[in-house]
């Protein structure tokens, strides 16, 4: 199987190259990337290309994706902050960049499309767990750039017969997630806030409730959906159900830095959500057996890795 990945540069994408490099079953990965964000990453091997290009340019998606077998679509603007600064450059990257990959597929043939949806859709929906039947809210530009991303997804398989599913992604974390720019997530900002002995910004009183979701979770259901060719019409949480608060998440941190940790609190900023816990029925159904690290772990892995290995 011949797979391109969008985004393939970035921080889900290079763990996901990792974990399918050594999948015999994969015969090539091809990353699409325009680096804006991502690594430059040496592979050890040589089932690994890398094409330079930006999903705004369409003939530049087109000529990537000819050939494929399957795309997993992650490059993307993914920062809320971001997209309320910046909308056009959000909705260019996230919204048309998705067009393009979906019609390059169709046009060329591709037999499966994986996209990255986000959380952040269900929005000002206060009801928990996020059930995928829910009301989508979005808050901010980039939400609704997500809620685009996978309703064109789907909307490929419907019109054109495309294989697809589109997955929700609830707070993922692990290595390799960049700390060193303005809209970096919270762990790796508190992770690196902690090894070089700053305090940690709250953004609020930290009562805010997330569910925190491992990469090596998120990228072995995507593994066994391109490898089981699983689809499914309607958008689908890939989340385990935990809720995690801030307070809760910096107890843990303090835990295993051995030390206590000083914390700045400061205001919540807008358009961020206050709780977020996952519905896992249909992903449990549909993709069974994902790996899942307890939280502590996971953390573990990313405080390890944070300095070691960048
Ligand atoms: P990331 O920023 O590390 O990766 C995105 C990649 O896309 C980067 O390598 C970047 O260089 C690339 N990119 C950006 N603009 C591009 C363009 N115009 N053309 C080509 N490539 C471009 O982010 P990530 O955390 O790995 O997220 C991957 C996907 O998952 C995104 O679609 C994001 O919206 C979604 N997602 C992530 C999370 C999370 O918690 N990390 C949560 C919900 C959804």
């Amino acid at each position: 199987m011949d797979v391109m990945i969008t985004g393939g540069a970035g921080f889900i994408g290079t763990n996901l190259v990792r974990r399918l490099a050594e999948n015999e079953a994969i015969d090539s990965i091809r990353i699409f990337d325009d680096f804006s964000t991502g690594f430059r990453t040496d592979y050890a091997s040589s089932k690994v290309s890398v094409i330079e290009g930006d999903l705004r340019d369409s003939a530049a998606v087109r000529a990537a994706v000819k050939g494929a077998d399957a795309i997993v679509h992650l490059g993307a603007l993914p920062s809320v902050p971001r997209s309320i600064k910046d909308p056009l450059s959000t909705n260019g990257v996230n919204v048309l960049g998705t067009l393009h990959v979906l019609e390059a597929a169709r046009e060329f043939g591709v037999e499966q499309v994986i996209s990255a949806s986000s959380s952040s859709v269900y929005g000002a929906n206060p009801t928990l767990p996020k059930h995928e039947d829910l009301a989508t809210l979005p808050l901010s530009p980039y939400a609704v750039s997500k809620l685009a991303t996978e309703a064109y997804t789907n909307a490929y398989a419907s019109s054109f017969g495309l294989r697809t599913i589109a997955f929700r992604f609830f707070n993922v974390f692990g290595p390799l997630q960049r700390a060193d720019h303005a809209y970096a997530a919270v762990i790796p900002r508190f992770v690196a806030a902690i090894k070089e002995g700053r305090p940690l910004i709250v953004y609020g009183d930290g009562s805010q409730t997330r569910d925190f979701t491992s990469v090596h979770s998120v990228t072995h259901a995507i593994e066994k959906s391109l490898i089981e060719r699983i689809e499914h019409s309607t958008p689908v949480n890939l989340a385990f159900g935990s809720r995690t608060s801030l307070n809760e998440l910096i107890r843990m941190l303090e835990e295993i830095h051995g030390a206590p940790i000083s914390v700045e609190r400061t205001d919540q900023r807008v358009g961020d959500v206050p709780h977020s816990q996952a519905s896992s029925e249909l992903i449990n159904r549909l993709v069974p057996d994902v790996f899942r690290p307890t939280l502590r772990d996971a953390l573990a892995e990313v405080y390890d890795w944070y300095g070691a290995d960048q």
